[in-house]
């Protein structure tokens, strides 16, 4: 390759990616370090196929199992909401592709992600591995019960949604920890909750209407 065509290629990636940060600020993520860390992380490193093509674009696309990688925007936006801070433990539910996890790792002490399906919890591992994340680890688990073993957590995100918080995780958030949780019927309209653990009781906030595939009991067959 002539290092004319290696110039071109990199000014296309430089700029492929300040679109893809503009796109984000434009939509509400203005925290210097979310946008950051989402220009560090390549999200095309979580799609596969044809997918990876449409990795820059804000929309959710579809990954094994039948899940989905959410929109880049509303992980951003959920990265912000958690006010995260660099000694934070935090417990992802929903790894799915792995991104947000990803995202999480490079602005937190250490993140625990769980997701029902083995398979995508395997294929995740590996890109973390190849992207040099060495404060993830993934676990084939019914998220819904948290992780007892390594609570309290500083903050909780949920990336599926659920007709309620669910209590283990609730009881696994640390005093002055927050959760950020999509609550709904599947299918219908959800909204993105922010819960506070207080020194007694929790605080709820409301945040915006979202959409995310169900929290679903138990551990995947496959
Ligand atoms: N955060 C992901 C997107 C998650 S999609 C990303 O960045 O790509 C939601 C994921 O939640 C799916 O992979 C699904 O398998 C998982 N899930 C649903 N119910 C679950 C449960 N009870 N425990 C763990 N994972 C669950």
């Amino acid at each position: 390759m002539a290092e004319g065509d290696t110039d071109d290629a990199e000014d296309g990636i430089a700029e492929r990616r300040m679109r893809f940060v503009f796109a984000l600020r434009s939509r509400g993520v203005t925290d210097g370090r979310v946008l950051a860390a989402m220009e560090r992380i390549d999200r095309g490193a979580f799609l596969r196929g044809i997918f990876a093509e449409r990795a820059y674009e804000d929309t959710p696309l579809p990954i094994a199992c039948g899940q989905t990688i959410s929109q880049p925007s509303v992980v951003g936006l959920m990265t912000q909401a958690l006010e995260l801070e660099p000694r934070h433990k935090v417990l992802e539910v929903g790894t799915g592709s792995g991104y947000q996890a990803a995202v999480l790792a490079c602005l937190a002490r250490r993140v625990y992600t769980t997701d029902r399906h083995r398979r995508l919890v395997r294929d995740a591992e590996a890109v973390f591995v190849a992207l040099g994340l060495s404060n993830i680890t993934a676990m084939t688990a019914d998220g819904s019960r948290g992780l007892p073993d390594q609570a309290p957590f500083d903050r909780i995100i949920v990336t599926a949604a659920a007709e309620d918080p669910p209590g283990p995780l609730l009881a696994q958030l640390a005093i002055g920890g927050i959760m950020i949780v999509p609550v709904g019927q599947s299918d219908t309209v959800q909204h993105l909750i922010r819960v506070r653990r207080l020194a007694e009781g929790f605080d709820y906030e409301e945040l915006r209407a979202v959409r995310f595939v169900p929290l679903v009991e138990g551990i995947a067959p496959d």
